[in-house]
């Protein structure tokens, strides 16, 4: 049976952190649908269009990956395209002690799905969107935390 893991998150925008979890992720799945969640209680910086625009151009040469908007719960998007695993990244216990809780969460409403952890790469492990969105508010240079295909502008 073909392996396929869902990738959530907000991306706003995607860094460095998300690409290399990915690309470091493609070995062990056969796909990965990476999901851009959109809620309606969140705000976010980009919209939804440009945060699925910047990630798809990061990965136009790997035919593995999809990229698609969702709400709502993320185990029953795992459902929808029918994943067996949910894929997140670890960069710190404060994102360990929340992942438990949610994976947790998610493994009592959906048992037959696996969530699965890649820990940050050295160096990447303080690189996040909200650092990023930052640096771009106060017009500094954000390139060397974005992949290449992301540029505001
Ligand atoms: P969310 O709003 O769901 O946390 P994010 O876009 O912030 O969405 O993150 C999506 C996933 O990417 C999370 O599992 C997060 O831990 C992981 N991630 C973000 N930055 C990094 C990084 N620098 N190294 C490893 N994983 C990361």
């Amino acid at each position: 049976m073909s392996r396929t893991a869902l990738f959530p998150g907000s991306f706003d925008p995607i860094t460095i952190g998300h690409f290399d979890v990915i690309t470091r992720a493609l070995p062990l799945f056969d796909k990965i649908v990476i999901g851009v969640g959109q809620n309606a209680l969140k705000t976010y910086m980009f919209p939804l269009e440009k945060r699925i625009e910047w990630i798809e151009k990061a990965f136009k040469n790997e035919p593995k990956i999809r990229v698609t908007a969702y709400e709502g719960l993320t185990v029953n998007f795992c459902a929808t395209i029918g994943a067996q695993y949910l894929l997140r990244g670890l960069r710190n216990p404060a994102d360990f002690e929340f992942e438990k809780g949610v994976a947790q969460a998610n493994k009592r409403l959906m048992p037959e799905v696996e969530s699965v952890f890649l820990l940050t790469s050295a160096g990447y492990s303080s690189i996040s969107s909200s650092i990023v969105r930052d640096i771009m508010r106060n017009n500094g240079d954000y390139t060397s935390f974005v992949p290449e295909a992301v540029r505001v502008k």
